[in-house]
């Protein structure tokens, strides 16, 4: 299946009865089976931006729309949430007391039946260099390889957008490049549109463009370079940009 176009247009966000304003008025594209890097401090929104196009949470104001459907207004969001999206979060959030090949399988527990889930499950780990470790349980694994059985399993149902929240946040660099290698042959074999937010700058190199975010908006690079030591204030109205590295 192929990648996922997204459009956020206008998007706001705000907590706490609007005291915390994580959001304002961001509007980005990216393109299908593109790789997409956000970054930007740490409190300024981007966490935020992708639990909204990945329909965790809901914008106040603004239209977020995933191949075609608008997220913000879904009747079915769960279903929008196993089947459009994958996740990968910094904490590989694996079920500490099942393998990886039932780790895997989490997602597939819609009905299909246990050997064609395990099929599928092995196929993955396979496709994540961890076949061999499909007995093992996480707490055995280093944090590099469960972040592999975290990315098969967000790959479990052939997501055509795959949002990833600092995926080599807890990770050395060399480990990092390497989850970095592998999300990069994922987009190339099945076409996926990836986000991905990451504080490290060799990781967002890798990327075919760079958004940069400060104070719950985008930055231009130009800006950006100007204003990179700043820190980050969430109630400050941003700028409305878009960075192509
Ligand atoms: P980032 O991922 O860039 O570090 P976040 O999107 O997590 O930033 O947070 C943006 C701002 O919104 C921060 O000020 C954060 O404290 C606030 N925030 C995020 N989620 C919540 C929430 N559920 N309740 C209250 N404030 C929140
Ligand atoms: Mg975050």
């Amino acid at each position: 299946m192929s990648g996922a176009q997204v459009d956020v247009r206008h998007v706001r966000k705000s907590f706490e009865d609007g005291r915390i304003r994580a959001l304002e008025d961001v509007s980005l594209e990216v393109a299908p089976g593109e790789l997409v890097a956000l970054t930007g401090p740490s409190g300024c929104g981007k966490s935020t931006l992708l639990n909204l196009i990945g329909a965790l949470d809901r914008p106040d104001a603004g239209e977020i729309v995933v191949a075609g459907e608008d997220v913000t207004r879904l009747e079915n969001p769960s279903r929008y949430r196993a089947q459009t999206v994958g996740f990968v979060f910094q904490f590989h959030n694996l079920i500490t007391t099942l393998t990886a090949l039932e780790n895997v399988q989490v997602p597939m527990l819609d009905g299909r039946r246990r050997a064609v889930r395990e099929r599928r499950a092995r196929e993955l780990l396979d496709e994540v260099g961890l076949a061999a470790r499909e007995r093992s349980y996480p707490p055995t694994l280093s944090g590099g390889e469960r972040q592999r059985v975290a990315i098969a399993r967000a790959l479990a149902n052939e997501p055509r957008l795959l949002l990833a929240d600092e995926p080599t946040g807890a990770l050395d660099s060399d480990t990092g490049a390497q989850i970095l290698e592998l999300l990069r042959g994922v987009r190339e074999e099945h076409g996926t549109t990836i986000l991905l937010v990451t504080n490290d700058d060799a990781v967002a190199a890798q990327a075919e463009r760079v958004l940069r975010m400060r104070d719950g908006a985008l930055v231009d690079a130009a800006a950006n370079t100007v204003v990179s030591s700043a820190g980050c204030k969430p109630a400050h109205p941003g700028v409305l940009g878009r960075a192509d590295s």
